[in-house]
C-alpha cells in the first residue's frame, strides 16, 4: 500500500538496530545464558514479524503457544478442529500487493455474504484463526489463508471433511470472481485437512531453520525441491545474502532479484496482523492480547549472567565481520568468561564513529540483515 511506504521506512530503520543498539539508559552489554544458549541483553529489538529473522523466530514462539492452547483445549473439550487452506489462480507479473489487496477483499466477501452464513450454522462454526502466508515460485507470489476452524464433534450432513470442502468451494470461487480472481481451482481452490495437519502446522508454525543451517541448507538444497514448494520470504533473504555462492534457482533471475522481492514482500506485508483470531476467539480460550513488540520480549526462562561487554568492546564485535556477533556467543557458550575477552581483545578497535544521518533506503533492512 503506497500510503504505507513512510512507516514502513521507520520500521526497516528499527530493523536495522536490531540486536546493534543498546536500550537507552545502560552502559554494557550483558552476555547471558538461558538453558545453556548465550544471548545478548540490553540491546533493542525490532519486533518486526515480517522482515526481521530473529524477531519473527521469538514472536513466532509466542504465537505457537498461543494456537496450541486453544486447539488442544477445545480437541479436550469433544470439539473438532480443521484447517482450511484458501488459494487462487496467480500469474508471474501479479504485484504482491495488488494481490494482497485483492486476495483480502475476496476473504471479506467470502465472510460478508449470506450463503456463508448458512453454511457456517449448519456446520456449527463456532470461529477461527487466520494466517495469510507467501510463498515465491514459478508463477510468481502465491498467498494463501491458512484458517483453524474450530467446530463441534459431529453433524450428520458433515461427517466427513469431504462435503465441507465442496460446500465451501463453492462458496470461496463465487468469493474469488467477484473480487476479479480467475475461478479457483477444484484441485487447488480450497482444501479441509482434519486436526492432525492443523497440529502439524501449529508445530512448524513460524519455524524458520535457524540461520546457519539454513544458510547450508539453500547452499545443499536439491533445484528440483525448492522449485516444487516456492521459496518462502525468509528462503529469498538468505538467497539474497548467499550471493553467487548460492546455487540458482530457475524462477529467480540472480541473487540481487530475491533481495527485491523481499523488500516487495516486506512492503505488502506491513502493518498486517501475524494471525487473526475471529470476533470472541481470543476471550473464549482466555488468551490474553499480547502485540508483537511485548512477544519479542517475553521469556520466562532464567537467565544466568555469563561476562559482559563495554560500550567499547560491542562496538568492535559490531565493527567486525558480520558473524561475529554469533561466534562472540558461541564462545560464551563453550569457553565462558575469560575466552569471550581473550577473543575480542584480538579484535580491532571500531574507529569514532559520527552521528549517521542516513535516509533509509528500500534494501536497507535487508542489508542491514547481511551486516548483522
Ligand atoms: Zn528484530
Amino acid at each position: 500500500m503506497g500510503h504505507h511506504a513512510e512507516t514502513t521506512d521507520c520500521k526497516a530503520q528499527r530493523v536495522t538496530r536490531c540486536l546493534r543498539t543498546r536500550i537507552s539508559g545502560t552502559s554494557e552489554i550483558p552476555i547471558m545464558a538461558t538453558n545453556g544458549k548465550a544471548h545478548y541483553s540490553n540491546l533493542q529489538l525490532c519486533g518486526s514479524v515480517w522482515s526481521c529473522p530473529v524477531c519473527a523466530a521469538k514472536i513466532a514462539e509466542v504465537r505457537r503457544g498461543e494456537l496450541r492452547h486453544a486447539v488442544d483445549t477445545h480437541l479436550a473439550g469433544g470439539g473438532r478442529v480443521v484447517m482450511v487452506t484458501l488459494t487462487f489462480p496467480h500469474y508471474k507479473r501479479d504485484k504482491l500487493e495488488v494481490l494482497l489487496d485483492q486476495f483480502k477483499s475476496a476473504l471479506q466477501k467470502l465472510k460478508g455474504g449470506r450463503k456463508y452464513e448458512a453454511f457456517k450454522a449448519a456446520i456449527g462454526y463456532l470461529g477461527s484463526i487466520r494466517a495469510i502466508e507467501v510463498t515465491y515460485g514459478e508463477n510468481g507470489w502465491h498467498p494463501h489463508a491458512h484458517e483453524l476452524w474450530f467446530l463441534p464433534p459431529v453433524l450428520d450432513d458433515y461427517d466427513s471433511n469431504t462435503q465441507l470442502q465442496a460446500d465451501l468451494l463453492e462458496l470461496w470461487r463465487h468469493a474469488a470472481l467477484k473480487a476479479g480472481f480467475p475461478a479457483p481451482s477444484v484441485e487447488h481452490g480450497c482444501h479441509v485437512q482434519d486436526a492432525e495437519s492443523a497440529a502439524e502446522y501449529i508445530a512448524k508454525f513460524g519455524c524458520e531453520p535457524s540461520w546457519e543451517i539454513a544458510r547450508e541448507l539453500v547452499n545443499a538444497n536439491t533445484k528440483h525441491s525448492r522449485d516444487q514448494k516456492g521459496m518462502t520470504p525468509f528462503d529469498l533473504l538468505r538467497h539474497y545474502l548467499s550471493g553467487e555462492t548460492s546455487a540458482p534457482v530457475r524462477f529467480l533471475a540472480n541473487p540481487a532479484q530475491a533481495g527485491q522481492l523481499f523488500v516487495e514482500y516486506a512492503t505488502a506485508f506491513f502493518g498486517t496482523e501475524q494471525l487473526y483470531w475471529s470476533k470472541g476467539m481470543k476471550a473464549r480460550f482466555n488468551i490474553a492480547k499480547i502485540s508483537d513488540e511485548e512477544a519479542v520480549q517475553e521469556s520466562d526462562d532464567v537467565a544466568i549472567e555469563i561476562t559482559t561487554l563495554n560500550i567499547a568492546q560491542w562496538r568492535s564485535v559490531l565493527y567486525a565481520r558480520y558473524e561475529t556477533r554469533g561466534i562472540v556467543l558461541q564462545i560464551a557458550e563453550n569457553g565462558g568468561h575469560a575466552a569471550v575477552h581473550s577473543f575480542i581483545s584480538t579484535l580491532k578497535v571500531a574507529p569514532k564513529s559520527r552521528p549517521k544521518k542516513s535516509k533509509c533506503k528500500p534494501l536497507d533492512s535487508v542489508r542491514a540483515i547481511k551486516r548483522a
